[in-house]
């Protein structure tokens, strides 16, 4: 069986294809270019004793014509492909907007087109379902049936929810007899062990905190999520039965910034890393570290916990949570190794 990983470059697609390739299964991954040794090493290096070598193919998302060769003969996509910015961009129709929802649908043409795919997982975000919205009720549990209001939303969120929106849509328009089948898979703040070559959104907080990039911590909360549950979770909702045609929450743990920063100074402060832990005033945030670019952002999230159920991960995809301090961790350590943090 051969899957398509799409943005095999990135720091959750690259967990997605070590499992895939560990549990038997043919891969192609898609990349921008295949000239970035930085990117493409690691991806080689992911399971050497894979049955099947990796298959590396240059796809761009806003380049329709490249999606056709790369989907061929291909029986399962996992879609992961979309820009994740780490900070505020200038023109967010165009650097973010458009090539999620273009890519995506650029994506399930070639899949109509080809004809083989019995299956599409896409990587959509809890931002489509409450978005970076201001409002956002918090004694509420939000669930799968809920979907962000995109006239409220930001530009990264914006672009998370009209891409899972436009995907929905392209489904119903399909004729009967070229339909195929997609799930999408909702995850949270993802956290874990970093095995790509790339800087990532991701490694935002954990950096800053084994940096000391600000002295008090801004009461931000976070439902997070280890990369290696996300990744099963892709990997189950392409064949369970039941997981066709729904979405996915994937949280397993919330937590404050605080409550990251005490597991990551307990282990690291005896070895020189001098992380904060002292909570800021709930109006507070330290512009100038952390948030600098993104305080629009955050302030209106500032002392805010939402809540969401994620009951699907466990009982449709049968998800075991890793526990949120090994995720930590494990993200630290790969992030110390690998040389992104200063
Ligand atoms: P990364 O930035 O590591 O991965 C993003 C991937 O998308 C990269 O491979 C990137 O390729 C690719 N990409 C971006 N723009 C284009 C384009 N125009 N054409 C082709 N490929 C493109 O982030 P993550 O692994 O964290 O994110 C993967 C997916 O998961 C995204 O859809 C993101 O929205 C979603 N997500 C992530 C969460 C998280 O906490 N990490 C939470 C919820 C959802 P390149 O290397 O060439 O830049």
């Amino acid at each position: 069986q051969l899957v398509l990983v799409t943005g095999a470059s990135g720091f959750i697609a690259s967990h997605i294809i070590k499992q895939l390739q560990t549990s038997g299964y043919r891969v192609r991954g898609t990349v921008r270019s295949l000239e970035n040794e930085a990117k493409i090493k690691p991806l080689k290096e992911l399971c050497p004793d894979a049955e099947h070598q990796l298959e590396l193919v240059e796809a761009d998302l806003l380049k329709p014509e490249t999606w056709e060769s790369a989907v061929k003969d291909c029986n399962y996509v996992i879609h992961t492909a979309s820009p994740f910015p780490n900070q505020v961009v200038k023109d967010p129709e165009t650097e973010l907007i458009q090539p999620a929802v273009e890519g995506t649908t650029n994506v399930l043409k070639a899949i109509q087109a080809g004809k083989t795919v019995k299956r599409v997982v896409i990587t959509s975000s809890i931002a489509t379902v409450i978005g970076g919205e201001t409002g956002v009720d918090t004694t509420k549990t939000y669930t799968e049936e809920d979907w962000a209001n995109v006239d409220k939303l930001d530009g990264y969120s914006k672009s998370k929810t009209l891409a899972e929106k436009a995907a929905w849509d392209f489904l119903k328009e399909l004729p009967e007899e070229e339909r195929f089948e997609i799930a999408t898979i909702q995850p949270g703040y993802v956290l874990g062990p970093i095995i790509h070559g790339s800087m990532c959104t991701s490694m935002e907080v954990p950096k800053k905190l084994l940096e000391r990039a600000m002295p008090g911590l801004p009461k931000l909360n976070f439902n997070i999520v280890d990369v290696r549950d996300v990744a099963e979770a892709h990997i189950k909702a392409m064949t369970a039965p039941e997981a066709a045609g729904k979405r996915h929450i994937a949280v397993t743990h919330n937590m404050w910034i605080r409550d990251i920063a005490s597991v990551i100074a307990e282990e690291y402060r005896p070895q020189g890393y001098n992380v904060p832990t002292w909570q800021l005033p709930n109006f507070a945030v330290w512009v100038g570290g952390m948030f600098d670019k993104t305080v629009k952002l955050t302030v209106p999230q500032l002392g805010k916990q939402y809540k969401l159920e994620s009951t699907k991960l466990k009982e449709v995809l049968g998800i075991e949570p890793k526990d949120s301090k090994e995720t930590i961790l494990d993200m630290c350590s790969t992030m110390i190794e690998g040389g992104w943090v200063k």
